[in-house]
């Protein structure tokens, strides 16, 4: 980008709305966190730059929502509830998904596109709840350390809205970020992305009996053939009949992870991993069984970026944390996904806690310092890299997004660190999550 620089005029923009908390994007977290605040009679905003909700989940298209259950004994048991169950269950209702598939020491649970986004219209149908599609947050107002307006941008001019309190769940820490709160980011060393992609006209009765370790071997040997493919592992899912979802492509630009502010380094990424998923379908059709026939149905909306800011909070979880299943007094959620690093190399770098194993997510990583009515949720919260890559998936960010929809609710006009815990914990367990799952009472059951 270029040295020099314009000046934006200043302008009047109309106040449109007035509402108890304004929600960020409407991700994962997102979606939790408006839906259960307006659950509890409080009027609230979401906004969301897509046309849809999910973010990631949909943009981008997983196969799969990873981190609900543990794998003991071999069997997939369900750790964590809540938000998060509602959403297990609608999906399951309306024939969205197969059920939990056990791989490497965990499972997850596999979902058909359509059916989340139709899942998540349903469900932020309520009553006090707007939400605001196609409408971005660009930027934001301060007084001292309150936000007190959001600024949004739809096709046409900005306008603001007034909150009593702000819960960013852009992913990207964007609205904690245009506040003033401290971000790291690690350029060039954030965990690498994806371009997700579906492929259609697949035997999945065969291709799904191929196991990880065979589907690992033919895709070396396509390599020791000459074939240059990033990875030599991934997930692939089949929640329909005929088509598999894949997430096997690494993308780097200059050899390195691409700079997601960059929007030349973006551009670039987004088609090498276009190009990407091209070979690998030719690969597939030549060396593994079931997809002779297959053809690319689609690629995500965007390349899925698993890193950008992590906001500064009151507590940092690190990977400490993680694997010593630590359990903390501020408990918001249970997590029991490992560290799961996508870096440089062809592999992914898995470290597990044990099984039924669980960490808890503090509320104070959930507080950017500096401010006092801004919570942050989902992929942005306050954790090291290392701890960020097990917090970041998807039955965690619908956890923190519940909770900190919960707190913004119980703040009020006052700040976010005088929520009362006791009073927090005890609003989530009424709404159905659990913060000390007990997996042996499970199995017993
Ligand atoms: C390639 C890849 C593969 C993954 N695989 C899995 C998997 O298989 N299973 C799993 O569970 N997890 C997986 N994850 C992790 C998981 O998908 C994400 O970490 C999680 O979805 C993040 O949720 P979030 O709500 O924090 O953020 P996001 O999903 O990023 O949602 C943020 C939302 O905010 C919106 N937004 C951003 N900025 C603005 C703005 N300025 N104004 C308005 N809206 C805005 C975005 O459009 C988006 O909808 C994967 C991630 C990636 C990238």
């Amino acid at each position: 980008m270029g040295e020099s620089s314009v000046r934006l005029p200043a302008r009047d923009v109309p106040v449109l709305r007035e509402v108890d908390v304004l929600v960020a994007g409407g991700g994962s977290a997102g979606v939790a966190a408006a839906v259960s605040a307006a659950r509890t009679g409080a009027s609230v905003l979401l906004v969301e730059r897509n046309g849809f909700l999910g973010g990631t989940m949909t943009a981008t298209s997983l196969g799969g929502i990873c981190g609900l259950y543990s794998l003991v004994d071999g069997a997939p048991v369900q750790m964590v509830f809540g938000f998060a169950e509602e959403v297990r269950a609608r999906l399951a209702a309306a024939g969205g998904t197969r059920g939990p598939l056990p791989w490497l020491n965990t499972a997850s649970l596999p979902y058909d596109l359509f059916t989340l986004k139709s899942v998540l219209d349903d469900l932020v149908e309520v009553p006090g709840l707007g939400v605001l599609y196609q409408a971005r947050l660009t930027d934001v107002l301060r007084d001292g350390g309150r936000v007190t307006h959001a600024i949004v941008r739809g096709r046409e001019a900005p306008f603001a809205v007034a909150a009593r309190v702000f819960v960013d769940a852009s992913g990207d820490g964007e609205l904690a970020a245009l506040a003033g709160a401290e971000a790291e980011i690690e350029r060039g060393h954030l965990q690498f992305p994806s371009t997700m992609f579906r492929m259609g006209s697949v035997d999945t009765a065969r291709a799904m009996g191929v196991t990880r370790e065979e589907m690992h071997a033919l895709l070396e040997r396509a390599v020791a053939d000459g074939h240059d493919l990033p990875r030599t592992a991934g997930g692939i899912y089949s929640a329909r009949d005929g088509i598999v979802h894949l997430n096997i492509t690494k993308v780097k630009v200059d050899g390195r992870s691409p700079d997601p502010f960059d929007p030349e380094s973006l551009s670039r990424a987004e088609r090498e991993g276009r190009a990407q998923a091209r070979r690998y379908l030719e690969v597939f059709r030549r060396y593994v069984p079931g997809y002779a026939d297959a053809f690319i149905l689609d690629t995500g909306t965007e390349l899925g970026v698993r890193e950008t800011r992590r906001i500064v909070g009151d507590r940092t979880v690190t990977a400490e944390d993680v694997l010593g299943e630590r359990k903390v007094e501020d408990a918001i959620a249970a997590s029991c996904w490992p560290i799961e690093e996508h870096g440089a190399g062809r592999a992914t770098r898995w470290v597990w806690m044990s099984p039924g194993g669980y960490c808890q997510i503090p509320y104070g990583a959930l507080v950017p310092r500096g401010l006092d009515n801004v919570l942050v949720a989902g992929r942005c919260l306050s954790a090291t890299h290392e701890a960020q890559a097990a917090l970041r998936v998807t039955a965690n960010c619908f956890s923190m997004g519940q909770a900190a929809g919960l707190a913004a609710v119980l703040a009020g006009g006052r700040t976010v660190r005088d929520v009362s815990m006791p009073a927090l914990q005890q609003a989530l367990a009424a709404a159905g999550a659990v913060l000390a799952p007990r997996p042996e009472a499970t199995i017993d059951a």
